[in-house]
């Protein structure tokens, strides 16, 4: 599965809001892997279709999409020279798919911040320093070699002029990732800045309802996306029921959890979309990367059904919601048979047809 690294500097709030995220009991039994390592933490894609299909189809069991984080340890300042843990940090980072960097927005006079001030902007330069010095000196080993291999004639010239503009972009403090710059050609380097990061804002529950000031911080990144959370609420959310962590919620308001709304912007910032499929047993929602065909999509469910693909029954969601069965859709003309090349679009509701 695809994972998220949690990035952030000491005492921003990463441990609080991890343990938020693996503390949830609930999940442990519908993903077992989540529980092999101590530092991934899975949760759920909330996904309220799936509640509906199961009405629809009367499944005794609903299965939302894992959207699995890895916490990774604290960063420091220095880290891309290899200070403290700095090495270790890198290899960790580059073996996340996105990056979720924690960022400290509460105010509280007994938590120390590591640089003397609760200053989000100056947090997050310091990060984005550390691993933007990182992408440099791979960048800079990189560029002198490929000139070598290109005169030989063992590299493509595209390779390495990807690499020199990669380094001009570094070189004025932006992240491959805000600079939007294509990183393809260039993926065997495992640049870091080039993955996807989202913000998650840890603030004080006030600015939860604060709306000029969220869109402040949301500037701040912009093009990469904002989750905002008081952590210390996730927390407390751990040991309610669904009713009592609604009104919670509420009191604050807030329509759902700062870790739903996180599963949701880390699922988009890996670029991933799901199909659905539905039956008396389960309602479950199945992880494919936007511009799969339908047997690739099959493949997520077993490899054989990729292998024996003849076709997908396909509804798209909407239609079966407002039909209200799979008969009614299909009278109405709304199911279709899909061939090998079609493109899956979100929320498909498929039936694969497959021979062994
Ligand atoms: P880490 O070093 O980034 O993992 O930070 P921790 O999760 O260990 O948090 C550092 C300290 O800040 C702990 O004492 C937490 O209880 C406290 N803390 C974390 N999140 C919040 C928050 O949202 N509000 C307040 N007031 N304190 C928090």
């Amino acid at each position: 599965a695809l994972t998220i690294g949690i990035v952030g500097l000491p005492n921003v709030g990463k441990s609080t809001l991890f343990n938020a995220l693996t503390e949830n009991d609930a999940l442990a039994a519908n993903y077992p892997f989540a529980t092999i390592e101590p530092n991934v933490g899975v949760v759920e894609l909330p996904d309220p279709r799936l509640d509906r299909l199961a009405e629809i189809f009367g499944s005794q069991k609903i299965l939302p999409a894992p959207v699995s984080f890895v916490d990774i340890a604290g960063i420091v300042r220095g880290a891309s020279e290899g200070e403290g843990l700095g090495n270790q940090f890198l290899a960790n980072i580059r073996e996340a798919d996105a990056i979720a960097q924690v960022v400290r927005g509460f105010t509280d006079d007994d938590v120390t911040h590591v640089d003397g001030a609760v200053d989000p902007a100056s947090d997050m330069e310091t990060i984005n320093t550390e691993l933007i010095l990182a992408d440099m000196q791979t960048l800079e080993k990189a560029v002198p070699r490929l000139e070598k291999e290109v005169k030989g004639k063992k590299a493509d010239p595209a390779v390495l002029a990807a690499a020199t503009e990669a380094l001009a972009i570094l070189e004025t403090g932006k992240t491959l990732f805000q600079a939007g710059f294509d990183t393809t050609p260039v993926r065997e380097l495992g640049l870091l800045t080039a993955k996807p990061t989202l913000f998650v804002f840890n603030v004080d529950e006030g600015v939860l309802t604060d709306d000029a000031r969220m869109a402040e911080l949301a500037d701040l990144v912009a093009p990469a996306k904002a989750v905002f959370l008081d952590a210390k609420v996730e927390s407390e959310l751990i040991g309610l029921d669904k009713e009592e962590a609604l009104e919670l919620l509420q009191s604050l308001g807030q329509q759902e959890s700062g870790i739903d709304q996180l599963a949701r912007v880390g699922f988009e910032t890996l670029g991933l979309q799901t199909y659905l499929t539905a039956g008396p047993k389960e309602a479950r929602a199945w992880t494919i990367r936007k511009g799969w065909t339908a047997p690739q999509a099959a493949g997520v469910i077993h490899t054989d059904f990729e292998r024996g693909f003849i076709k997908a029954e396909i509804v798209s969601f909407a239609d079966i919601d407002c039909h209200g069965s799979m008969n009614e859709a299909k009278s109405a003309g709304r199911v279709r048979m899909e061939g090998k090349d079609y493109v899956m679009q979100d929320g498909d509701v498929v039936e694969f047809r497959f021979a062994l």
